[in-house]
């Protein structure tokens, strides 16, 4: 490259930064709930989130469309129209979370569009900046609803079933409130025809602390851990007299929940020992406050458990320890174990090729990410696990995320945008 076309490059890369850097502001201002930013899924702050990207793209040229769950599709016109390059992520939050999760992918691919525009390029297929709902399963405890919707995935009965934390009312409901389709969602519609979409890029901050202790800025994603979960179970057992009920004929909740947390952590150390990818996590544990007291045997412990590996073998076989657990413990404490609904979600591996192309990018583009697996869950999941070629870059975060201390330097963020650029700018015939 000589030396104006680098000095073009540079600049249209530091225009890409300003414009995104406007974004993270704005819609920091405008979705703030000190301490941090809260975007309800269907809610005000995921829709003022929608209303600005959308603006973003009219500025710059873009169509913008929904599909019948309310998911925004932002679209740059490429090379060969008859396909699309998908780059996104949610714009919905936890509660008082922090700026950057799931609203970096977005700007990212805004940012990256703009870049290419200014460098006179063209995305060598349709370039699709994806604006999805719902990823936060706080809202709705349902993995995924957006690109689950978007790909005609979800499974109908989720519409009925499943009831937002804050209004009690069903996502159907919530759906319709915005004048989407929810029916149309029923039926399967679906706007992303996978033998159409060539490649599906999620951008995101890293959600835990590798690339911190490491002192990279980037990370190219090898796979996505999948899950298990049960988020209502309890112990049942009998509520006495914490003096007068000797120890052998007592029914204690607590005690048998504990013993189950104890043997599922000499699981996880064991199998890990043997080489298993696995995450064991009890979240929330606790008697209730309506009976509790310092003075009585617990007659329930309620536990929610949160299971997590790259290989779903390893999830099944650690889910039928479990209930084996339970039932043993049941047996011998004189409780029952209720685990409640099963949740959770499918592990996802990364397309080879894209992983390789991003790698050929980062040489480009001068940058030098790290290759690790996700811990936690992404939209790309669903993506992968339509058959799509799926990848996934992280971007260095300090203090973890879902929290309004997440933190990511611009600097790191300018690395991956032009890693995205780099990207694009590979031809038709690298993609196939
Ligand atoms: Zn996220």
């Amino acid at each position: 490259m000589n030396q104006s076309a680098e000095d073009r490059r540079n600049e249209a890369l530091a225009e890409g930064s300003r414009l995104a850097a406007s974004l993270f502001g704005t819609l920091a201002a405008r979705t703030a709930d000190p301490p941090g930013v809260t975007r309800v899924a269907y809610g005000e702050g995921e829709c003022a989130a929608y209303a600005l990207m959308a603006d973003a793209a009219h500025a710059h040229g873009a169509e913008v469309a929904f599909d019948a769950g309310g998911n925004q599709f932002i679209t740059f016109a490429g090379q060969d129209r008859s396909r699309t390059l998908y780059v996104g992520s949610h714009l919905d939050s936890v509660p008082h979370g922090g700026n950057f999760d799931g609203a970096a992918g977005v700007i990212l691919g805004l940012a990256a569009a703009a870049v290419l525009a200014r460098l006179g390029q063209t995305a060598p297929f349709d370039l699709c900046v994806l604006c999805l709902r719902a990823e936060e399963s706080c809202w709705f405890p349902h993995s995924y609803i957006g690109s689950k919707t978007a790909l005609g995935r979800l499974d109908p009965a989720v519409l009925d079933t499943v009831v937002r934390s804050d209004t009690g009312e069903t996502l159907a409901w919530h759906m319709r409130a915005l004048g989407f389709d929810p029916e149309a969602v029923r039926r399967g519609a679906r706007r992303i025809d996978p033998a159409r979409a060539v490649a599906y890029l999620e951008p995101h901050i890293e959600q835990g602390p590798v690339l911190v202790a490491e002192g990279r800025a980037l990370g190219l994603v090898t796979g996505i851990r999948g899950s298990f979960r049960y988020r209502d179970a309890a112990f049942h057992g009998a509520y006495a007299h914490s003096g007068a009920t000797p120890r052998r004929l007592r029914r204690d909740a607590v005690v048998a929940a504990s013993e189950l947390v104890v043997a599922m952590q000499a699981l996880w150390e064991r199998m890990e020992a043997d080489g298993h990818d696995l995450a064991v996590t009890f979240g929330i544990v606790g008697t209730d406050p309506a009976q509790h007291s310092f003075s009585k045997v617990p007659g329930e412990a309620r536990l929610c458990i949160d299971v997590r590996s790259r290989s779903e073998t390893t999830l099944e076989e650690v889910r039928q320890r479990l209930v084996e657990f339970g039932r043993g413990i049941a047996d011998r404490r004189g409780v029952r174990l209720d685990l409640g609904p099963l949740g959770g979600s499918t592990p996802a591996v990364m397309a080879p090729r894209l992983l390789d192309q991003l790698r050929g990018a980062a040489v480009a583009a001068g940058v030098a990410p790290i290759e690790l697996a996700s811990g936690a869950g992404h939209d790309a999941a669903t993506f992968a696990n339509a058959g799509i070629p799926t990848g996934m870059v992280f971007v260095r975060n300090e203090n973890g995320s879902h929290n309004p201390d997440e933190r990511m330097d611009m600097a790191d963020f300018d690395q991956a945008l032009a890693l995205v650029v780099a990207l694009l700018e590979q031809p038709p015939a690298r993609w196939a």
